[in-house]
């Protein structure tokens, strides 16, 4: 693309959609592979026949299964701050401070968010089935998937005096006020796994995050819906994927087609000054009727361009139909103006004197 500009904002909004694309098409791939070992992953009831199972399992170990259970605490398990009758596996309590910032663009005050606080609480716990046989769960705070229900929530709002709001006005920045929450994973939640299986050399049944990369799962959800969510999930990421590819290839399209018009317009320059050339070429005798003057006048001052000085005027610049300069000097303008009136020129033919 010689002497082409890519213009500095088509290059940001290129740049921009493929990149966006390819992130949204990386997390597609992503869910999409999820989704596809949720669907291989094998969906085991516990019992004592899970046991009987792992132990004829290579390695005693399943690398990616479902199971469903009960949560159980292992000893004694962890009570509500709040709501004291509330047992629980794991507690999760969050101080976030909610701001109104001013924003200079818009004009807006727009809200913001800050985790000022969190605290997460955690005893061992399993999930039983119906026949009381148990699978401990392993690193429950490595698991993704809703699992946690709020058991507590309050917002502390805060009251201001005169000297306050005068005072957030200049700083551009007013205290909402705190949110506090508490999050608990209940005893007796039925809970859906997903994880590697093992059986352990004691004989328990553990549930841990896959050695695997795949994802682990600890959801209050059953497995359909939370493969559904999974699913869901993927489709949203493609179509991003595909939007932000569009609209990448619509930027192509529309530099693609500012570089036809940049080449046409040479392309038709060039077969202007092929075309000139020729007529001048063809006959001595026309030639000095395009030039205008005669050998002996070449001098003539009056009728020379008026950019060069040297070179007789031989063009009529159409649609002014200004007679001012050779057409060396027409096609060595920097713009498609007339030199004398700054009309643009559209069309430009040689000049004939009859
Ligand atoms: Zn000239
Ligand atoms: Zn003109």
């Amino acid at each position: 693309m010689d002497g082409f500009p890519l213009k500095i904002t088509e290059a940001v909004c290129l740049g921009t959609s493929l990149a966006i694309s390819g992130i949204c098409y990386y997390l597609y791939r992503k869910s999409r592979t999820t989704v596809d070992k949720l669907d291989d992953a094998p969906q085991l009831t516990v019992n004592r026949q899970l046991k009987h199972i792992l132990k004829v399992t290579p390695g005693a170990c399943l690398q990616y299964a479902v199971i469903e259970g009960t949560v159980q605490p292992v000893g004694e398990p962890l009570t509500s701050s709040y709501q004291k009758e509330i047992a629980g596996v794991l507690k999760k309590f969050m101080l976030r401070e909610h701001r109104l910032v001013w924003n200079s663009l818009s004009h807006t005050w727009t809200d913001s968010e800050r985790v000022v606080h969190q605290r997460v609480n955690v005893v061992p716990f399993m999930l039983v089935g119906p026949d009381d046989t148990s699978v401990r769960v392993l690193y429950p705070l490595q698991a993704s998937g809703a699992h946690m229900e709020i058991t507590h929530e309050k917002f502390h709002q805060v009251n201001y005096s005169l000297s306050d709001i005068v005072g957030q006005y200049l700083s551009g920045e007013k205290l909402k006020g705190q949110l506090e929450t508490e999050e608990m994973l209940k005893v007796g939640a039925t809970v859906t796994g997903v994880g590697e299986l093992i059986l352990d050399t004691d004989g328990t049944l553990c549930l841990r995050p896959p050695s695997n990369c795949s994802q682990y799962f600890l959801s209050i959800m059953d497995f359909d819906t939370l493969r559904a969510n999974q699913a869901s999930a993927a489709v949203w990421w493609k179509a991003l994927a595909i939007g932000f590819a569009l609209a990448g290839t619509a930027v192509l399209l529309w530099v693609g087609r500012r570089y036809y018009y940049h080449l046409k317009l040479r392309w038709e320059r060039e077969q202007e000054r092929m075309e000139f050339e020729r007529l001048q070429a063809e006959a001595p005798r026309a030639r000095s009727a395009i030039t205008g003057l005669t050998d002996s006048t070449e001098d003539h001052i009056e009728n020379a361009c008026v950019i060069c000085l040297s070179q007789p005027r031989n063009c009529i610049l159409l649609d002014c139909g200004h007679v001012c300069c050779c057409y060396n000097c027409y096609q060595g303008l920097p713009r498609q103006q007339c030199p004398i009136c700054r009309q643009s020129i559209n069309r430009v033919v040689p000049l004939y004197h009859a």
